[in-house]
C-alpha cells in the first residue's frame, strides 16, 4: 500500500485557493504529464512536453505553469510545491498543486491525477503515511484532527502542543524509565551471579511511586481538558415556567454566542453550543426534555437526570415571583454533589411574597439575582462560569493536558499495572513477577503514541480523519 501514490484534494470548498496534494514515489513523474510550463506554453508548445520535467528539479522549489487535460488544452493556471522525500509532510516526494479553489477545477485535476497513474487517498492517508515512516507519532497524528476541528482556543492550544510531541515526551520519559528498570532486572535474572538484586525492590518501588505521581496528574487533568476542548456540559434545570427556556434563549441570542447543533444526536434541539470568552459551553435544557416527550413527564425528569450524571456544571432557575413548592425539593435533591449555580429568576416582578430562600442553602451554591426577561445578571453569571472554570482551579500555559478518552484509558491502565508492581513489592514477589506488571504498563502506555498500537486502532483512529489530510 505504501509504495503506491496517492492524491486529494487538501484545501477546504469554496476557497478562492484549492489544494491537491500528491504523495508517494511517483508523485512527481505524475504530476509531470499534467503539468506543462509556462514557456512551453508560449512557444506553442511545438516540442514534446519530457514527463520527466519536475524529477529533474530541486526539492523545497517553486514551479510555476498549467495543467492540461489530455487534448492539452489548459485547464488552470497553477503553482506546484515540490518537496522530496523525506523533507516532506508525509517523508515521501510530495506535490502541492495550488489551484484555483473551483470545486469543479479541484476535481478535474484530481480525476487527471487518478487516470495518470495515482490512487485516490482515503481519508487521513497523508497523516497515516506520516506516522508509518515514523515522522510523528499517534497522539500527534490525532492532534492534527484535534487541530482542524478546534473549536475553542483551548482546543487549538492543547491540539498545538500535543503535535509539537508535548504529551509524547511526557509519556516517553515515563516509558524510558519502565524500560531502563525491566532491563535491570533482566539483567540480574540472566546473570546472577553478577547482577544482585539485593535491596533493588526497595528502590523499585520508589521509582514506580513517582511515576504513578505523574500518571496521576495527567488524569487529574483530564476532566479540565476535556472540558476546556470540547466544551462544559451545562445543564439547565428548574421547575416547569421557572424560566430556563428563556435563560437559553438570552444566552443564545447574544450575537457573540455561535449557536450550532451537535452534530450526531438525536436530541439536536436541546443542545446547543455556546462560547463564552475562551470557554465553550455544552447546553442543555431540561425544559426542551419534557416539550419534546409526548410520554409521562417522569420520563422527562429520567431524561434530565442521565443529563445531570454527566453534567459538569448546573445552572438552577428557581422562580422568585412564586412561592416555593414541593417541586423545588424534588430538584434540590438531584443536585447535591453537583457544581452549579442558583439563578433567583425572574426578580423584577414586583411581588408581595418574600420567597423563602432556606431550602436552597444545602448546596452551597452561588446564587445570583436575575432577570431573564431583562437580562438583568446575565454579565454576573458569565464572569462567575469564567472565573471558576479559567481562573478558577488551572493555569492555561504549559500544562500538559490529556484530551481524548483513548489516551486517558491508556493512562489509566498503566496505572493499575504500576499499582500492581507496588503491591508486588509489598508482598515480596519475585521480579520475574513484577516484569509481567512492568511490562503491561510500558506497552499500555505505548498505545498513546502508536509504538505498541495493532493495525486495527491504527486504521480505526485514521478513518475519523477528513479527505485530503
Ligand atoms: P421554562 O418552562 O422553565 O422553560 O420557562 P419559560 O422560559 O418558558 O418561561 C415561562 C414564562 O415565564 C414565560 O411566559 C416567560 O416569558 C416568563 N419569564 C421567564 N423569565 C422571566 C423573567 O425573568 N421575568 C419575567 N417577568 N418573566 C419571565
Amino acid at each position: 500500500m505504501e509504495g503506491d501514490t496517492i492524491a486529494g484534494i487538501a484545501s477546504g470548498m469554496g476557497g478562492g485557493i484549492g489544494i491537491i496534494r500528491v504523495s508517494g514515489p511517483d508523485s512527481f513523474l505524475i504530476t509531470g504529464r499534467l503539468f506543462r510550463t509556462k514557456k512551453f506554453i508560449v512557444s506553442s508548445r511545438k516540442e514534446i512536453w519530457d514527463d520527466s520535467f519536475l524529477l529533474k528539479k530541486e526539492s523545497h522549489t517553486i514551479q510555476y505553469g498549467f495543467i492540461v487535460d489530455e487534448k492539452n488544452e489548459i485547464l488552470d493556471e497553477v503553482i506546484l510545491l515540490l518537496m522530496k522525500a523525506p523533507k516532506s509532510y508525509t517523508c515521501e516526494d510530495v506535490i502541492e498543486i495550488d489551484c484555483h479553489g473551483g470545486a469543479l477545477v479541484l476535481q478535474k485535476i484530481l480525476k487527471l491525477l487518478l487516470k495518470n497513474g495515482a490512487r485516490l487517498a482515503e481519508p487521513g492517508e497523508f497523516t497515516k503515511r506520516a506516522f508509518l515512516h515514523g515522522r510523528i507519532d499517534l497522539s500527534q497524528a490525532e492532534a492534527v484532527m484535534n487541530l482542524i476541528s478546534s473549536k475553542s482556543e483551548f482546543a487549538l492550544d492543547t491540539a498545538v502542543k500535543q503535535l509539537e510531541g508535548k504529551l509524547s515526551k511526557y509519556i516517553s520519559e515515563i516509558r524510558e524509565v519502565l524500560l531502563y528498570h525491566m532491563g535491570e532486572i533482566e539483567a540480574a535474572l540472566d546473570d546472577p551471579e553478577h547482577y544482585s538484586l539485593e535491596g533493588y525492590s526497595g528502590k523499585l518501588k520508589q521509582v514506580i511511586g513517582e511515576l504513578l505521581k505523574k500518571l496521576d496528574f495527567l488524569l487529574d487533568n483530564f476532566d479540565n481538558g476535556r472540558m476546556k476542548s470540547e466544551g462544559i456540559r451545562t445543564v439547565i434545570v428548574g421547575k416547569p415556567n421557572a424560566g430556563k427556556s428563556s435563560l437559553m434563549n438570552l444566552l443564545l441570542d447574544e450575537e457573540r454566542a455561535i449557536v450550532t447543533n451537535v452534530a450526531g444526536t438525536t436530541r439536536d434541539i436541546l443542545e446547543e453550543t455556546l462560547k463564552l470568552g475562551d470557554l465553550v459551553l455544552n447546553l442543555v435544557d431540561t425544559a426542551g426534555i419534557r416539550e419534546t416527550d409526548d410520554t409521562v413527564e417522569s420520563i422527562g425528569v429520567k431524561k434530565a437526570v442521565d443529563y445531570l450524571n454527566h453534567a459538569d456544571f448546573v445552572i438552577y432557575v428557581v422562580d422568585i415571583s412564586d412561592s416555593f413548592n414541593e417541586d423545588e425539593k424534588e430538584i434540590i435533591s438531584l443536585l447535591k454533589e453537583k457544581k452549579g449555580v442558583i439563578l433567583l429568576n425572574k426578580s423584577d416582578v414586583e411581588t408581595e411574597i418574600k420567597f423563602d430562600l432556606s431550602p436552597f442553602s444545602v448546596l452551597g451554591w452561588k446564587q445570583i439575582s436575575f432577570s431573564a426577561k431583562e437580562g438583568i445578571g446575565l454579565k454576573e453569571l458569565e464572569e462567575y462560569i469564567t472565573e471558576l472554570f479559567i481562573r478558577g482551579d488551572i493555569s492555561y500555559n504549559d500544562q500538559i493536558y490529556l484530551t481524548s478518552v483513548r489516551h486517558k484509558e491508556a493512562v489509566e491502565q498503566a496505572k493499575v499495572s504500576l499499582e500492581q508492581v507496588v503491591l508486588g513489592i509489598d508482598d515480596g514477589m519475585p521480579e520475574d513477577v513484577l516484569m509481567v506488571d512492568l511490562m503491561d504498563a510500558y506497552s499500555g502506555l505505548g498505545l498513546i503514541g502508536g509504538e505498541t498500537a495493532s493495525e486495527n486502532l491504527v486504521n480505526k483512529i485514521f478513518e475519523e480523519f477528513c479527505m485530503g489530510k
